[in-house]
């Protein structure tokens, strides 16, 4: 356990077990504020799967404040979906007392599986949460800054806006039906798919998208591929599948491995860090957390611009991989001087 948190830099490994919660916080790192993340209630085959995702996640996090200049530590929480029934309110009132006896070092929101009603039972044990109802849901913020990292690559790698472009959107939900909505404002063609059927013809009607099977979305003839699903999606059976010249999506965790980051460079694909195109949600949440009216919040999204035509000029001048260069941008943040201890190269690099 302790070599996994210290292969992810990970600070400090919270568990509960109470009645049908079981329930684990991780946070990775307290630098820039208290720890924010979402909280993640899914099934999970084991506990190590859970405590894995959850270490894994928080240095996410850790790293999207870093270059989101969002005054806050990673840290992302995990409850095992329990096997048989369960009072649900409950549940997640108990997990906010769980929060609230870590006193503030970790402040938790919305994320796969959870809702605006369970961050109110939360919140009615805690104030030490985010995208409850008086907040509001992050995900127009996530795909408002998912279309401007989008625009801002298409200009860098392809000299031009949106009209006309294909672009092919894996997963239809709260970021990518906001995302399409807007892209096709834009003049972009969309070619779309999701597992459930339902959202795919929505978009086939509203934004006159050309629908394809699940299985066939990494091998669409377009200008941007945009993961708005699962994570690892970008592996070794898709990434020679893909006829794209631009990543740029909103799912945590797209490159199964940083190998892969590496293999998409060296095919001249320009993959829009994940954790840097995604930051709208964070920035929105840490934002209305703190107070920040709509205006600051917006003005915080826009900066993604500069922080990513920083990351493609370096990765193009230095000929490094663009995740590469956002890891080293963020750990120089996090750790300054230490950072040196931990990517030498890279950091040379930036
Ligand atoms: P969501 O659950 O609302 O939507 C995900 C959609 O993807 C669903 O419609 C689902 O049916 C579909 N999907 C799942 N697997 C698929 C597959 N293999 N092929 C096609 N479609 C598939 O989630 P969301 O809030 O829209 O978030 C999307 C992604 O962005 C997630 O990975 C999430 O972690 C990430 N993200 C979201 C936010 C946010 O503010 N919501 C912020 C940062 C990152």
């Amino acid at each position: 356990m302790f070599s996994t948190m210290q292969d992810q830099a990970v600070q400090e490994l919270h568990f509960c077990q109470q009645g049908s919660l079981e329930a684990v916080i991780a946070i990775h790192n307290l630098t820039l504020g208290p720890a924010m993340g979402g909280c993640r209630f899914i099934d999970y085959e084991n506990e190590a799967q859970a405590v894995t995702d959850a270490l894994r996640l928080a240095k996410g996090m850790s790293y999207k404040a870093a270059l989101a200049h969002v005054p806050q530590g990673g840290g992302k929480a995990v409850i095992m979906k329990p096997k048989g029934s369960f009072d649900r309110q409950q549940l997640f009132k108990q997990f906010g007392r769980f929060i609230q006896s870590l006193s503030g070092r970790y402040i938790t929101a919305m994320d796969s599986g959870t809702q605006v009603q369970d961050m109110d039972d939360i919140r009615s044990q805690t104030t030490f949460v985010s995208s409850s109802s008086n907040i509001g849901d992050p995900s127009p913020a996530t795909a408002q800054g998912v279309v401007l990292g989008m625009l801002t690559a298409v200009q860098f790698q392809l000299g031009q806006n949106m009209q006309g472009l294909r672009v092919a959107i894996q997963g239809l939900g709260h970021v990518g039906m906001a995302l399409a909505k807007q892209l096709h404002k834009e003049g972009a063609k969309l070619i779309v798919c999701d597992v459930d059927a339902q959202k795919s013809q929505w978009a086939q009607q509203a934004f006159d998208a050309e629908v394809v099977p699940v299985d066939d979305i990494y091998r669409q003839e377009c200008e941007v591929f945009s993961p708005c699903g699962l994570g690892s999606v970008l592996n070794e059976k898709t990434i020679p599948q893909l006829q794209c010249k631009v990543i740029a999506g909103s799912a945590n965790n797209q490159l199964a491995t940083d190998a892969m980051g590496k293999i998409l460079h060296d095919q001249g694909i320009l993959y829009v860090p994940d954790y840097v195109i995604n930051s709208g949600g964070l920035i929105f949440a840490s934002g209305r957390f703190r107070g920040l009216s709509a205006q600051q919040i917006g003005h915080e999204i826009f900066r993604l611009k500069d922080t990513l035509n920083k990351i493609f000029i370096l990765s193009k001048n230095k000929k490094l991989a663009s995740h590469q260069i956002a890891n080293a941008m963020a750990e120089q943040v996090l750790y300054g001087a230490n950072a040196h201890n931990i990517n030498a190269e890279m950091q040379e690099a930036v």
